[in-house]
C-alpha cells in the first residue's frame, strides 16, 4: 500500500525542499517521502553527509556565539531553515538576552513553524521571503522595525547562497545586504564546495535536477568573491567542521575529510 503523508498546505509532495532535506539529515521530523529519497540517494555515495549537515549547523552555533561576544546585538538569518535547537535567538540571548533576531526562509513549512514558536517571543519574528529579492526583505516592516541599520548587524547565510543560481546572482545578494549594513556588522556564510567529491556533487545534482532543491557548487576562488567588501577572520574560508571549534565533541565530529564538502568564513565590515 502507498505510503500516506500528511502534507502542510502550500507544499507539494512531488518536490523535494532543501529545508526538509536538510530537517531529515538533522535527524528531524518534517520530511516528506520525496525528501528523503532525495537525501538517501546523496547518502549512498556519502554516507558521512548527515556528520556535514550537523557540522554545518554547529558552525553557525558557534559563529552566532562568536558574533554575539563581539557585541552584535541584531541578526539577520536568511534561510533560516525548520527549527532545530538550538536556534539563533537561543545562541544569541545565552550571550546577551537583549539581541533581537528577524528569521527568513521562503519555504512553507518554515513559515508554520516560525508562526507557532515566535509568537510570544519578543523581539524576534519571523517572515516567508525570497532572498533573491533582499529590497523585498530590506523594506519589509518586520525587518523595519526590528533592526537598526546603524548599529552592527550580523547577516547570516548559512547553507542558503548554493541553491542561488549564478544567473540569479549570490553576489548581488551579498552587496544588497552590505550596503545597508554598518561598520562592525558581520557575514556569515557557508557553501557547498565544488572541491566535494565528483561522485557526490553528481547524486545531489541528478536527485535535485529543476527542484528549489537543487544546488550548485562553486569553487574556492568564487566563493571568497562572495565575501566582497568584508575582511576575513582567522581561520578564513575553511570547512565547517574546522572553524574555530571549541568543543571536544565538535571537534572529534568527523574524522577524514567528508566526501561533501561545506566550507564556511566570517566577515567584518570596517
Ligand atoms: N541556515 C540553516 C542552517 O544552516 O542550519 C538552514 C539551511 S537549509 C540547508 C537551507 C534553507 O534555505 C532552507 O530552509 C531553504 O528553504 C532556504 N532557502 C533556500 N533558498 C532560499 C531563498 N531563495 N529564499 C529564502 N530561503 C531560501
Amino acid at each position: 500500500m502507498a505510503e500516506l503523508e500528511r502534507v502542510p498546505p502550500g507544499v507539494d509532495p512531488t518536490v523535494p525542499s532543501s529545508a526538509r532535506v536538510y530537517d531529515y539529515l538533522l535527524g528531524g521530523k518534517d520530511h516528506l517521502a520525496i525528501d528523503r529519497a532525495v537525501a538517501d540517494r546523496l547518502l549512498a555515495v556519502a554516507p558521512d553527509t548527515r556528520l556535514v549537515a550537523r557540522a554545518n549547523r554547529l558552525f553557525l552555533t558557534r559563529a552566532v556565539r562568536h558574533l554575539a561576544e563581539q557585541g552584535v546585538r541584531q541578526f539577520i538569518d536568511l534561510g533560516t531553515g525548520i527549527p532545530t535547537s538550538p536556534s539563533v535567538h537561543e545562541v544569541a540571548r545565552a550571550v546577551n538576552p537583549a539581541c533581537r533576531v528577524i528569521y527568513v526562509d521562503y519555504d512553507p513549512v518554515v513559515r508554520l513553524h516560525a508562526q507557532v514558536l515566535l509568537a510570544d517571543v519578543p523581539g524576534v519574528e519571523g517572515i516567508q521571503a525570497d532572498a533573491r529579492r533582499p529590497k523585498d526583505i530590506l523594506g519589509d516592516p518586520y525587518v523595519g522595525g526590528l533592526i537598526d541599520f546603524e548599529q552592527p548587524l550580523g547577516v547570516l547565510m548559512v547553507g542558503l547562497l548554493h541553491y542561488v543560481m549564478d544567473e540569479e546572482d549570490p553576489a548581488g545578494i551579498v552587496a544588497a545586504f552590505r550596503d545597508r549594513m554598518a561598520p562592525g556588522s558581520h557575514l556569515v556564510l557557508t557553501h557547498g564546495m565544488a572541491e566535494s567529491h565528483p561522485e557526490a556533487i553528481a547524486r545531489l545534482t541528478t536527485a535535485t535536477a529543476n527542484s528549489p532543491a537543487q544546488a550548485v557548487f562553486r569553487d574556492r576562488a568564487r566563493v571568497l568573491r562572495l565575501f566582497d567588501g568584508f575582511e576575513l577572520i582567522g581561520p578564513g574560508l575553511v570547512p565547517v567542521q574546522d572553524w574555530r571549534v571549541d568543543d571536544e565533541d565538535d571537534l572529534n565530529l568527523l574524522d577524514a575529510p567528508p566526501r561533501l564538502r561545506i566550507d564556511g568564513g566570517v566577515g567584518v565590515l570596517r
